[in-house]
C-alpha cells in the first residue's frame, strides 16, 4: 500500500476493488472474458499540473486528473472532485462506476470522472476560481457536449461549474451550455438538479418500503455527510415523516434517538459551517455514526466507511449508498451474511446524473422544463431501474449490487459488441 493511500480515507486501492467487482460480475452473469478485459481498463487518463496565483502573490501548483472509462453508449459523464486525498486510481474507479451508473439508468452516456488534489476549503473564492479556470484550460480538449461532460462531485458545486462553463465558452467564442451540468439556474442549470441525487435516494427508499409493505415515516435514519447529498436527503426524509436520528460532516456528528430537527441542523450548518454543536443533540464521531441503531444508514460522504473491521457492528437493516463506494467488497460479504440490505451507489445515488442528463438535453435544445416535470421523469427512471435491479437480484439469487452491476455491464458489453472492435 502506498503512503498516499495509507494516510487517506482510502484503506484499499479503489481501482483494484472496482476491477475485482467487474471480474465477479463477469462470472455471475457469464459475460465474455474478452469484454471484461476491455472494460477493466480506462479508455483515457489525463494528468495535468495546475499552476495558479494565490492571493498573496505566490504560485501554487496542484495536480489534476480527468479520466474517461468508456464511451460505448455515448459521451462520457461524471463529476469533478476537489479533495486532498484524490488519487489517480480513485478517479479511475469513480470513472468506471459512472459507466455502470449511466448504463443502469439507461442514459446515453459512458463514464468519466475528474479530480484535483487540493483542499478547496483552504482556498479563497478568487483562488478557487483561478485554479478552476486553469484546470479547465488544461483539460479543454478532453471535454465538450459530445465528448465528455463534467458535473459537481465532492468539494465542487454550481459555482465551480459556472466557471468551467464560462472558461470553455470563452475559448469557443460562444456559450456552450452542454459542456457541463450542475450549473446555476441563471446560466442554463436545470430545476431540480441541486437536490436530484438525494431525491433519487428517496425514491429508492420508497420503492424498497413498497416491496417490504412498510412506510417511509416508520423509519429511523442515520446520515453521514451533510454536503449536497446528505443534507438534502435529511431534509427530504424529514419531510416524508421519517425520523433522522443522526447527521454528520467532516468535523463530526450529532445524535438524538428521538429525532433531529433537520431544518435547525441545516440552519446551524449555514451559520457555523458544521452540524457539530447543534442544540438538543449529543456529539458522536463519524465512526460511531456507522454503528448506530437505526433502520437505514445512509453514507453520503466518502468511500470505504464500512469495511471489514466494522461491518459486523452495523445495526441498520438497510444501507443506502448516497456516496460512491462507501462499502468495501469485504464488508459487502459480511453485510450479506448478516441479512443487511445494501442499496448500491449506482442505483441509490444515480438521481444526480439522471437530472444532469436532463440538464444536458435542455441545454442542447435551449428549452427548459418545469420542476414537476423534472422530478416526475426522474422518478420514472429511478423506479424502473430499481424494479429491474430487484428482479435481476431474484433471478440470479444475488445481492442488489451484483444485480445492478450485472445489468449495467451487460448493457455496456452489448453496445461494445454491436459497435465492434475498431479497426
Ligand atoms: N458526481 C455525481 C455522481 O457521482 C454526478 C455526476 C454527473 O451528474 O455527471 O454521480
Amino acid at each position: 500500500m502506498s503512503e498516499a493511500v495509507a494516510t487517506s480515507h482510502l484503506r484499499e486501492n479503489p481501482y483494484e476493488l472496482a476491477r475485482t467487482q467487474l471480474e465477479h460480475v463477469g462470472e455471475v452473469f457469464g459475460i465474455e472474458p474478452n469484454l471484461i478485459r476491455v472494460l477493466s481498463h480506462c479508455k483515457k487518463v489525463v494528468e495535468v499540473s495546475i499552476p495558479f496565483q494565490r492571493d498573496d502573490g505566490t504560485v501554487g501548483v496542484f495536480t489534476g486528473f480527468r479520466v474517461t472509462h468508456n464511451v460505448a453508449r455515448g459521451p462520457s459523464k461524471g463529476g469533478i472532485r476537489y479533495h486532498p486525498d484524490v488519487t489517480r486510481d480513485e478517479v479511475k474507479a469513480l470513472a468506471m462506476w459512472m459507466t455502470w451508473k449511466c448504463a443502469l439508468m439507461a442514459l446515453p452516456f459512458g463514464g468519466a470522472k475528474g479530480g484535483v488534489v487540493c483542499d478547496p476549503k483552504s482556498l479563497s473564492e478568487k483562488e478557487l476560481e483561478r485554479m478552476t479556470r486553469r484546470y479547465t484550460s488544461e483539460i479543454i480538449n478532453e471535454i465538450g457536449p459530445e465528448r465528455d461532460i463534467p458535473a459537481p462531485d465532492v468539494g465542487t458545486d454550481s459555482r465551480v461549474m459556472a466557471w468551467i462553463f464560462d472558461t470553455y465558452s470563452m475559448n469557443k467564442g460562444h456559450s456552450v451550455l452542454g459542456v457541463v451540468t450542475g450549473k446555476p439556474l441563471s446560466v442554463g442549470g436545470s430545476l431540480g438538479r441541486e437536490e436530484a441525487t438525494a431525491r433519487g435516494s428517496l425514491y429508492c427508499i420508497q420503492a424498497l418500503a413498497g416491496k417490504r409493505g412498510q412506510r417511509v415515516d416508520e423509519y429511523t435514519v442515520a446520515i453521514q455527510g451533510f454536503g449536497n447529498v446528505g443534507s438534502n436527503l435529511a431534509r427530504l426524509l424529514h419531510a416524508e415523516g421519517a425520523k433522522v436520528v443522526a447527521v454528520s460532516d467532516s468535523r463530526g456528528g450529532v445524535y438524538n434517538p428521538h429525532g433531529i430537527d433537520v431544518p435547525a441542523a441545516v440552519e446551524h450548518k449555514r451559520e457555523t459551517g458544521s452540524v457539530v454543536g447543534l442544540a438538543g443533540t449529543d456529539a458522536i464521531t463519524n465512526e460511531e455514526l456507522v454503528e448506530l441503531p437505526c433502520d437505514i444508514f445512509a453514507p453520503c460522504a466518502l468511500e470505504q466507511v464500512v469495511h471489514a473491521e466494522n461491518a459486523d457492528r452495523v445495526q441498520a437493516s438497510v444501507i443506502c449508498e448516497g456516496a460512491n463506494g462507501p462499502v468495501t467488497p469485504a464488508a459487502d460479504a459480511i453485510l450479506e451474511d448478516r441479512g443487511i440490505l445494501v442499496l448500491p451507489d449506482v442505483l441509490a445515488n444515480a438521481g444526480g446524473v439522471v437530472v444532469s442528463y436532463f440538464e444536458w438535453v435542455q441545454g442542447l435544445q435551449e428549452y427548459f422544463w418545469q420542476e414537476d416535470e423534472v422530478n416526475a421523469k426522474l422518478r420514472d427512471i429511478v423506479a424502473r431501474a430499481f424494479e429491474e435491479t430487484w428482479q435481476t437480484r431474484e433471478r440470479y439469487q444475488t445481492s442488489l449490487r451484483m444485480a445492478a452491476y450485472g445489468l449495467a455491464v451487460q448493457r455496456v458489453a452489448e453496445a461494445t459488441t454491436t459497435r465492434g472492435l475498431y479497426p
